[in-house]
Order: structure tokens, then sequence, then C-alpha cells
């Protein structure tokens, strides 16, 4: 179970770490306090120097759990990756907490990225004294997670709030998931700076950083939209009517008012919301009024929430595994 404002709170110390396609970002939990955090670079060549990256972490410290936050699937029992699509390297069935476990003796918890952000947020951040919301995060795509009475919704495979893949532009642009017209594929970062390296290009002028070899980023584009670029505006429109559109039919079909919006895009989300809200006006005889949150954690609430959640699951391991002490 995700640690619950009204559950058991995790006790002890932790690593929590969040793995992300160019960095991963970790914290050193004692107790309630963060006393440690920082980032390093997602070692090349896949889940294997991942893990000993990540064991490297731990054994240097004093740590009971791990917890780790992927921006993928796992298998039903969550002990093995199944789709990470944005890391490099083969991480179909790559059985990932228990090489974990068998680097550093420790228990591994192993979740969503999205739900871990959520756990935190609701736990910690923004939404601590809500008990019922929707969180979306914008990154290169869009996760979601849902909470319900206090608690962060899994499932099995930990996939409950997939709000990035749900349909917004039928037979659009495909996704990485497989399927057309997803969200984050008019929404997701990767999508906008897309969109926006193609609207530079038909101009012929670079990212307007002075950088004409460069990609353009999501970033250049709220910039663009900043200064009052039609284009840049255009886009995000474009993106704010998507997110609008599948928020009020995630409001409605869950019975919720809530929104908690991060991630290191949410930046485009400010120019976007005021488009959202119309979007979301459609269904205001049903939702009611909409609260839109910013999430308040940082960069760093991925990492938090698998530090959190770490010592919040059945701490024993199995009999072939080292035994733990203390806890
Ligand atoms: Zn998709």
């Amino acid at each position: 179970m995700v640690a619950t404002r009204s559950g058991p709170r995790p006790a002890g110390s932790a690593l929590g770490v969040d793995i992300g396609g160019t960095n991963i970002k970790w914290v050193h939990r004692a107790r309630a306090a963060v006393v440690e955090q920082g980032t390093l670079p997602t070692p090349a060549g896949g889940p294997v120097q991942i893990v000993a990256a990540i064991a490297e972490l731990a054994v240097a410290r004093t740590v009971e759990a791990i917890g780790a936050a992927l921006p993928g699937h796992l298998s039903p029992d969550m002990r093995s990756t199944t789709t990470i699509p944005n890391i490099d390297g083969d991480w179909q069935d790559f059985p990932l907490a228990d090489l974990l476990e068998r680097a550093t003796a420790k228990p591994v918890l192993l979740m969503n990225d999205a739900r871990a952000f959520a756990s935190a947020e609701l736990t910690l951040g923004s939404a601590r004294t809500h008990t019922d919301v929707v969180f979306m995060t914008m990154g290169t795509g869009i996760g979601g997670a849902i909470a319900l009475g206090g608690t962060v919704l899994r499932g099995p495979g930990d996939r409950v709030g997939e709000i990035g893949h749900m349909a917004a532009a039928p037979g659009g642009d495909l996704c990485g998931c497989g399927a057309r017209g997803c969200l984050e594929t008019v929404a997701g970062g990767r999508a906008l700076a897309a969109r926006w390296s193609q609207a530079l290009a038909s101009r012929g002028t670079g990212t307007g950083t002075g950088t004409q070899d460069r990609s353009a980023t999501p970033e250049d584009l709220v910039r663009a939209a900043r200064s009052g670029d039609t284009t840049a505006l255009e886009i995000l429109g474009t993106a704010a009517t998507a997110v609008g559109t599948v928020l009020g039919s995630v409001l409605a079909q869950l019975g919720l008012s809530t929104v908690v919006v991060g991630g290191g895009v949410a930046p485009a989300f400010e120019v976007m919301r005021p488009a959202v809200e119309p979007a979301l006006g459609d269904r205001r005889r049903l939702i009611g009024p909409v609260t839109i949150l910013a999430a308040a954690l940082g960069p760093y609430a991925g990492a938090m929430g698998a530090a959190l959640n770490a010592t919040a699951q059945p701490l024993a391991v199995p009999s072939a595994r080292p035994q733990l002490s203390g806890i």
C-alpha cells in the first residue's frame, strides 16, 4: 500500500531514487526528514549500470530500505520492469528489485514515478490538505495519478491514472505507448518541443537562443509564447484545449474537483491555463468549481515519494535474501 495520511507512517531511513532518462534524482530520508539529496547523470548502458549506481548510493549511507520510482510500467508483482520507454536499455522483464536487493541487502520497493510524485505531494506538498485529487506531471511525456480518500491508487502493476495516454486527438501522432493521438502527443514536453522546432524550421530561424544547431525545448516555446509569438501561443493553445478536455473528462468520471500539476514542463501549464479553464468549463455543471494547484515540492518530489513509500511496504525479505535487523 502507498502511505496515506491516515495509515501507518513510514518509519526509519530510506533512499529514494527517481530514475529518469537524463538524471537520477535521489533523497536520503532519516525518519521524517530529508537529510541529503542529489542528482547524478543516468548511467549509459541500461538497467544493469543503473542498478550499480543506485547500489553505490545506498551502501554509502545508512538506509533501511530503498524506493525506486520509474517512468513506466512494472510487472503485476511490482518486482520487475516491463515498459520503460524513455530510458536506454532492455527493460523488458528486468528483475530490478531482486538485483538491487542482492546488491545492497536492503528491501526494495518499485513504483511508477507519477504515483511517487503524487504520494509526496499528497503527504507533504500542495495536496496535503486534500484527500481526493487528480495529479498531472508534465515532463517529456505526461504522467498522472489519482488519490481517493487520502490514498494514491495504484492497482495491479501500478497503472492507475495514465492521463497522458488518454485519447486527445484520435488518429493523431504515434505515441510511445503504441497508440495514436494520446494527450502526451499533443501536450507533452517532447511534442511541444517538436512542434516549436517545426515552426522555427518553417520560418528558417533557429531556436531564438542564438544556438542555431540546438533542438528547441519546451522552455524555448514557453519563452516565445510569453513574449507574444502567435505561433507559440497557438501551439500551447491547442495543447491547453487537449489538457482541459482530458482533465474535464477525468474529473467528471471520478467526481473530483482538485488537480495538482507538476513536473519539469509545468511552466508551460501556466501559459496554457487561460485556455484550459474554458475546456474544463464545458463540464462545469457536472464537476463544479475546479481547484488547480501547482505542485509544491519541486524536482525531488518523485524521489521523496519513493523514499516515503519504501518503508511503508512490508519489510521482511524472502529467506533466500539477506535478513535485515532492527526493522
Ligand atoms: Zn500513449
